[in-house]
């Protein structure tokens, strides 16, 4: 048995150490610190990071390292040693304060869209002390930010503490006009769901496209995927609540607050939530998150797939990110408590949300596009490319009251009682709608759109800053106003009205939906290189300066990284079909039908009819010849896109060209699987990785 509240958080250097260990001035200092967002007293440091060091040692650390978020995607580290000499040929065990807050790794080979180039090496690591140091891998990390040499941000973290400070100080201001002068902060905060599949390593060892992709390129359908649903919230297999029970022990022990797990709709696919938390520390911990669970499931002799669509026919992974906003007094700001329709506060907040996506829709769907993601967006089973808003009935009611000066006579929650042993409960006043993309679900908004292997940052960038833009305009309106109430009122009627039109209740997967949207004038970017440009919008690029997040520069690097990325990840799926085609599959089809002729002639010797092996080898030789065209012309796609400037046009190019290829090969593929004995074909099939845990 565990006792999870000892083990919970015990590689953290969190509060309730710092405050055992650290000199009363000090720790007071630091929390004054992180509550205000000043810099921290450089004298403190030399005493934070001693204790730091002795409190790592003890828990078995003998190295530190700045962790941070480069645009990888990933979290990157570079472990030092405690060890200084004294001369003797000793060594004892050292940490500055100024290896604390500052560190100058070679940054050079990190992407920066151009921000930097390669021989202009230096980068910045600062200590951001609002999320807590950790031991990992024997090493104290030290979530950081990390930035140019010039000052510009090459990471995740920095412009989403710049984001959070931004909604912060324009949401306290709209609080401050209403009188609420008692709230000095308001927070995001943010809960992110995690789905993923688990499959057993040695079959995954066995395929070169989840080895070098994370996806499988190729696959016929297996005889049972995931219709009968019979997977969703399913008993959980033995092997797999190994897993789960050991990655939860894991992520309590770094302080992450993982709560609920349970099976997913496909078979493998599972999913791991944790309460919320503020969003910087929730990043930090999903990224923690994804990294552990790789980590835990080869201890299992299993692979952990994040990718976003591993399995064509069977639905991809996404991360839903559930985002509120509440105030240094407690209060959720998107709380509409027990009297919605006479709840104020609440509307307002709703109404700066809902301008907030409708203006920078643009901003939510790009921070949502990969590759990877593409195969899931809009293929009924996650959110289509078109971002819109569910608020169900009730709010919907009580705004469209307010628009048309009526009072609102909608329903309550009804008292259900099921059965007569059963507890009465009230039920609630909006059903789900689990196809919209940014739902609100009773008091935050769950972004369904991300991709399971997103850094939620960039979404909750967005998000933040959309939003502190509205709230700015409000807070400009109410600080002037001189009948507050009334204005608010005002603020809520128009603000809904001029951008209702992002509201849809319905089921955002249906056809009559997309053409009702492109009535509305909504956005429908279908792909990334169609999404991306959209970043150096001329208002896009305004707004964000406007709130300190990003300079134009900024923007424009990362719009490049991302598409850049693109073209890449097409690239190396290009290169390793072409490879496993060629050198796999096509040859096994030839030894097959090889075979094939060697029966019939044997056959033919001794009179006896070969029709079966003439039929089977008549289907298989024109797909073979065509699997072999199909794989000539996507080498050769692959060379000429190569060349293609600037960025976005390549990346288009990528998805017409190249990616196009490539469903022509995997087609003729996935078709000669379906007509050749499992013991020819040269890899495990999907009914293999799908139920083999
Ligand atoms: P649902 O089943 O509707 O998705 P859950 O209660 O399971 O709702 O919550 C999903 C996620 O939302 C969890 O991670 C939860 O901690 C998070 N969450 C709940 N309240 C908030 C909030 N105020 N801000 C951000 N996330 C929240
Ligand atoms: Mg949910």
């Amino acid at each position: 048995m565990t006792n999870v509240p000892e083990l919970f958080g015990t590689l953290v250097f969190n509060d309730k150490v710092m405050q055992q260990r650290l000199p009363k001035e000090t720790y007071t200092a630091l929390i004054e610190t992180v509550n205000s967002g000043t810099a921290l007293d450089p004298a403190l440091a030399n005493t934070i990071a001693t204790v730091m060091k002795e409190w790592a040692i003890e828990h078995g650390a003998t190295h530190f390292t700045h962790w941070f978020q480069p645009m990888t995607g990933i979290t990157a580290e570079k472990h030092d040693s405690f060890i200084t000499p004294v001369g003797n040929g000793t060594v004892i065990m050292n940490f500055s304060g100024k290896e604390l807050i500052h560190g100058e790794p070679d940054a050079s080979s990190f992407p920066s869209g151009g921000l930097r180039s390669t021989f202009e090496a230096r980068g910045y690591t600062a200590w951001d002390p609002s999320s807590y140091a950790f031991i990992k891998d024997g090493a104290l990390c030290i979530p950081t930010a990390f930035i140019s040499y010039s000052g510009q941000v090459l990471d995740k973290k920095t412009p989403l503490l710049r984001s959070m400070k931004a909604v912060s100080r324009q949401a306290v201001r709209v609080l401050h006009a209403m009188g609420n002068t008692e709230v000095s902060r308001v927070t995001a905060t943010v809960g992110p769901e995690q789905e993923y599949f688990l499959i057993d390593k040695d079959l995954w060892r066995k395929r070169k496209d989840l080895i070098f992709t994370g996806r499988t390129l190729f696959g016929a359908r297996p005889p049972k995927g995931q219709e009968l649903e019979d997977h969703y919230f399913g008993n959980i297999r033995p092997r797999v609540i190994a897993y789960m029970d050991d990655l939860d022990r894991e992520l309590w022990k770094l302080g992450i607050l993982a709560k609920t797990r349970h099976n997913e709709v496909a078979p493998a696919q599972h999913e791991l939530a944790p309460i919320f938390t503020t969003v910087n520390v929730a990043t930090d911990h999903n990224q923690l998150t994804m990294e552990v669970m790789k980590k835990v499931a080869d201890r299992h002799n299993l692979v952990c797939l994040l990718h976003e669509k591993p399995f064509a026919g069977v639905n991809g992974s996404g991360k839903h990110n559930n985002w509120s906003i509440s105030t240094d007094m407690g209060e959720n700001l998107l709380n509409p408590g027990k009297d919605p329709e006479n709840n104020d506060r609440f509307l307002l907040f709703l109404t700066a949300v809902i301008k907030a996506v409708d203006t920078h829709q643009d901003l939510l769907r790009l921070s949502v596009a990969s590759a990877g993601n593409d195969h899931r967006l809009g293929a009924n089973e996650a959110p289509p490319a078109i971002i819109s808003m569910f608020l169900g009935g009730e709010l919907t009611g009580i705004l469209e009251s307010r628009c048309n000066g009526t009072a609102y006579k909608g329903k309550k929650g009804n008292k259900m009682q099921v059965a007569e042993s059963i507890p009465e409960f009230l039920s609630d006043t909006t059903d789900r709608n689990r196809t919209s993309p940014f739902a609100f679900t009773g008091n935050k908004f769950e972004f369904r759109s991300l991709g399971s292997a997103f850094n939620i940052a960039c979404s909750n960038v967005m998000l933040n800053t959309a939003v502190a833009d509205v709230l700015s305009e409000f807070a400009d309106c109410l600080e002037q106003s001189k009948d507050v109430e009334k204005d608010v009122r005002k603020l809520i009627k128009d603000t809904y009205n001029a951008h209702k039109r992002i509201v849809f209740n319905g089921n955002n997967y249906s056809d009559a939906w997309v053409k009702e949207a492109e009535k509305r004038g909504l956005l429908n970017l279908k792909t990334t290189p169609e999404a991306l440009p959209y970043y150096s919008r001329e208002e896009n690029l305004a707004m964000f300066a406007r709130h300190n997040v990003y300079t134009g520069e900024e923007i424009k690097a990362r719009e490049e990284i991302l598409l850049e990325n693109y073209c890449k990840v097409i690239n190396i799926e290009a290169l390793t079909m072409i490879d496993m085609a060629g050198k796999q599959i096509i040859p096994a089809c030839i030894a097959y039908m090889n075979s094939l002729v060697e029966s019939i002639r044997n056959k033919d010797a001794i009179n006896v009819p070969a029709e079966t092996e003439r039929d089977i080898l008549a289907r298989i030789n024109p797909l073979v010849t065509a699997a072999y065209r199909a794989n000539a012309r996507l080498a050769e796609a692959a060379v000429k896109v190569k060349s293609i400037e600037p960025a976005a046009k390549q990346a288009t190019a990528y998805h017409d060209v190249v990616f196009a290829a490539m469903q022509e090969l995997r087609a003729a593929c996935d078709e000669l699987e379906t007509l050749v004995p499992e013991s020819v074909w040269p890899m495990p099939t999907y009914a293999d990785l799908l139920f083999s845990v």
